[in-house]
């Protein structure tokens, strides 16, 4: 007998054909999906509406997937942070972030990161591996079963870049957007990238209506190349171009995702070339005060430098939404629990990854 297989890694189509694989109509992959994202149940003998051999089929050839969080923290802010640790031993990170109506899930799509940007707790302890479709919807359906929030609002901006794992990001928002599977809206899913220009190129050319946020933290090679070595293989005018091309596809809108860092990017020039940036690709700016990741070498910008910014931009007709740290207290940043787990520290610090 083969291994089994996990079932949430199939999207719908992809489950169709398995079924049909197993001498059964492709529609009950629409039974199989709202038992497993709209009712969240763990075991196939659930599946009160599926016939007990189909049922039998699936145990024999399939497993549910599920995550189990070894750590879970919450900040004086109302911001929650999991680590969950993956079956072959690496540690992700998810959170929930919520304000007013809205629940905010913000999930990892990788082990580790490969792209090593300068200010990133993410980048520090190298990358593992990509999550299976399995794995990143599974974080979703922690915050939702486990905890019984609601997600209103995923954003794909947690450990890794999810333009590296394409096609189980690809799948993963495909699941979270059928009306069988759990139902949230494209226009309230956000892909997140550091500019990889080919993923962006992919996304454009398939119809999948998410926003795309670009973390752009700089607007020079000359900088971005420091910040984010992605940036030598990508140069700026490449990601532009790539992202206009984006939009014009009919993708839906873009943000910019600013890190301000004192000394760094916080410049009257920084921010005229993002407001003009911006205005190329009609995008809003996320402005985020770095907040210090321990072991690296950068600061957070004073406070009338964050006011100033904005100003700046705001003169050239950007819209700007100015971001704190969120989960300050909890290591909210991308990869820094995770880094914490692999270093045995529970020191507790925080700034955001994007
Ligand atoms: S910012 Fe994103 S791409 Fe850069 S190291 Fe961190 S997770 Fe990777």
């Amino acid at each position: 007998m083969p291994l089994k297989k996990d079932i949430k890694d199939f999207g719908l189509a992809a489950l169709e054909g398995e079924l049909r694989s197993l001498d059964e109509p492709g529609f009950r992959a629409k039974q199989i999906f709202a038992w497993l994202y709209r009712r969240g149940k763990t075991t196939f003998g659930e599946f009160s509406d599926v016939s007990r051999g189909l049922r039998d089929k699936l145990e024999e050839r399939y497993f549910i997937g599920r995550l189990e969080a070894v750590e879970r923290l919450r900040s004086r802010d109302g911001v929650q942070k999991f680590l969950f640790r993956l079956g072959d031993g690496p540690h992700v990170e998810t959170v929930l972030i919520p304000s007013g109506k809205r629940r905010t899930v913000c999930l990892s799509t990788q082990a580790g990161c490969k792209f090593a940007c300068a200010f990133c707790a993410s980048g520090l302890g190298g990358f593992k591996r990509n999550l299976t479709p399995s794995e990143i919807i599974g974080q979703v359906l922690f915050v939702k079963d486990v905890l019984g929030e609601e997600p209103t609002n995923i954003v794909f901006m947690g450990m890794g870049e999810p333009l590296d794992n394409f096609d189980n990001v690809a799948d993963s928002v495909r699941i979270m957007n059928a009306a069988e599977g759990m139902g949230i809206a494209a226009r309230r899913i956000t892909i997140s990238t550091c500019g990889i220009v080919p993923g962006i190129e992919r996304l454009a050319k398939l119809d999948l209506q998410v926003n795309l946020s670009l973390s752009l933290h700089a607007v020079t090679d000359r900088l971005r190349d420091r910040l984010m070595p992605v940036n030598k293989k990508y140069p700026l005018e490449e990601i532009v171009l790539a992202c206009e091309a984006y939009l014009k596809s009919g993708g839906r809108m873009m943000t910019l995702e600013y890190i301000l860092i004192r000394d760094v990017n916080d410049s009257r020039n920084d921010a005229e070339g993002l407001a003009a940036i911006a205005r190329r690709l009609r995008a809003k700016v996320n402005l985020i005060a770095y907040s210090p990741v321990p072991g690296l070498e950068f600061a957070p910008p004073e406070e009338a430098a964050m006011k100033e910014f904005v100003r700046w931009l705001e003169e050239r007709r950007v819209q700007v939404t100015e971001r704190r740290s969120k989960g300050a207290d909890i290591a909210a940043a991308c990869g820094q629990l995770a880094g914490h787990k692999k270093s045995e520290t529970r020191e507790i610090g925080g700034t955001r990854k994007r």
